[in-house]
C-alpha cells in the first residue's frame, strides 16, 4: 500500500487550474441512516466542487483543462445530451477561464418526460454560461459531428480543445483520484476506515479515480460503481481502461480485475427513471434535503439501498454515498 501521505505527493505533482473548490465536505446521513436501519451513512458532497453549480466534472477538469491552457487553447469543445452535466460545467469553466464554448448537444437519446428538457436545467444554465450550442443528432456519426465543428472552428482562426466526453481520460481519472484520498483523510479524522465508497458511474473516470486511491490508502475499502448507462460491461472495460492509464501516470500498480460495476440499477435505459431511482429520489430530500437527480446519483442511491437491503453491510459498518451532482436537471426532468 502506497499510503495517504504518498498518494498525496504524487497527485501534487499534476499541475491544476484551481477550478475545484477543495476538499468537498464529507456529511453524515443520520436520519436515512436510521430510516433505512443499515450501516451509518454518509454523503460526499461532491455537488458542491466549484462554480457552475459544482458536480464530479470539475476535479478532472482542473486537471484536464490546465492541459488545454498550456496548449493555448482559446476556445472549448464538448458533446454531450441536453440534459448533460457534463458539457455544464464544462461551460462553466469556459466563462470562468475566458474561453469560448462550443457544445455539441445531442438530440434523441433520451424522451423528455416534457417540454422542461429542452429549455430548463443544464440547457438554460448553458446559455447562461454563454456556450454556443449545435444541434447534433444522437443517432449517426456523432464524432464525425465534432470533428467538423473543430476543424470548422480551426479554419475560423481559433484555437480549439476537444474536451473528452464525460471529461473521462486517464488524466481525469487522476484529477478524481484526489476525491478519493480526501475521503480516507476525512475518514481517518472521524476514526474509522469505510466499508465502501457507493456513487453511479458512467463514462468511467470517477470510478477509475476512487479506485486507483482507493487501492493506495483505502485497502480495506470496497469502490463500488453503479452502472447508470444500462451498458455495465461498456462501463467497466472503461473504468478499467483509465484507472490502468491513471495509475501509470501516477506511478502506482493496480489490479482490474479487482474493479466492481454492479449492473441492474439503471431502469430499462440511460436517462429513463424506474420506480426505486424516483423512491431514492423522494428518500435523500425528505430525510436529508440533498437534491439528486434522476439520471445519475438517485440510480446510484437506489443501488446502494438494494446492496444495503440484500445485507452487504452491518449496522455497525460505515458506507460513503458520492454525491456526483446533477441536481440542476432535476427542473428539467421532474413536472
Ligand atoms: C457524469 C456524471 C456521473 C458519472 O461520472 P463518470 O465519471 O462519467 O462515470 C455521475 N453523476 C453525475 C451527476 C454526473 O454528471
Amino acid at each position: 500500500m502506497t499510503g495517504a501521505a504518498e498518494l498525496a505527493r504524487r497527485l501534487a505533482r499534476f499541475p491544476r487550474l484551481g477550478l475545484a473548490t477543495l476538499p468537498t465536505p464529507l456529511e453524515p446521513m443520520p436520519r436515512l441512516s436510521a430510516h433505512l436501519g443499515g450501516p451509518r451513512l454518509w454523503v460526499k458532497r461532491e455537488d458542491l466542487c466549484g462554480r457552475g453549480l459544482g458536480g464530479n466534472k470539475m476535479r478532472k477538469l482542473d486537471l484536464v483543462l490546465h492541459e488545454a491552457v498550456r496548449q493555448g487553447a482559446d476556445t472549448l469543445v464538448s458533446g454531450g445530451v441536453v440534459q448533460s452535466n457534463s458539457q455544464r460545467q464544462v461551460a462553466a469553466a469556459a466563462a470562468q477561464l475566458g474561453l469560448a464554448c462550443h457544445l455539441a448537444v445531442y438530440h434523441g437519446r433520451v424522451v423528455p418526460a416534457g417540454p422542461a428538457y429542452a429549455t430548463s436545467g443544464n440547457a438554460l444554465l448553458n446559455r447562461l454560461f454563454g456556450a454556443v450550442l449545435h444541434d447534433v443528432p444522437w443517432t449517426g456519426d456523432r464524432n464525425g459531428a465534432i470533428a467538423a465543428l473543430v476543424d470548422r472552428l480551426r479554419q475560423d482562426g481559433r484555437r480549439p480543445f476537444l474536451v473528452p466526453y464525460g471529461v473521462s481520460s486517464p488524466l481525469g481519472a487522476v484529477g478524481y483520484a484526489s476525491a478519493g484520498l480526501e475521503i480516507a483523510e476525512q475518514c481517518a479524522a472521524q476514526c474509522f476506515a469505510p466499508a465502501a465508497i457507493v456513487f453511479c458511474s458512467g463514462s468511467g473516470a470517477t470510478q477509475a479515480g476512487l479506485a486507483v486511491a482507493a487501492a493506495a490508502c483505502l485497502p480495506g475499502t470496497a469502490v463500488v460503481g453503479i452502472d447508470i448507462d444500462a451498458e455495465p460491461e461498456r462501463v467497466r472495460a472503461d473504468v478499467a481502461r483509465y484507472a490502468c492509464g491513471a495509475a501509470g501516470l501516477l506511478g502506482l500498480e493496480f489490479d482490474p480485475a479487482t474493479l466492481e460495476v454492479v449492473a441492474g440499477h439503471a431502469g430499462p435505459a440511460y436517462g429513463v427513471p424506474h420506480a426505486a431511482t424516483l423512491e431514492a429520489l423522494h428518500l435523500a430530500a425528505r430525510q436529508e434535503a440533498l437534491v439528486l437527480d434522476p439520471v445519475y446519483s438517485a440510480k446510484g442511491l437506489a443501488g446502494l439501498i438494494a446492496l444495503l437491503q440484500a445485507g452487504r453491510w452491518g449496522a455497525g459498518e460505515d458506507v460513503v454515498f458520492v454525491h456526483t451532482g446533477g441536481a440542476p436537471s432535476v427542473f428539467a426532468h421532474l413536472q
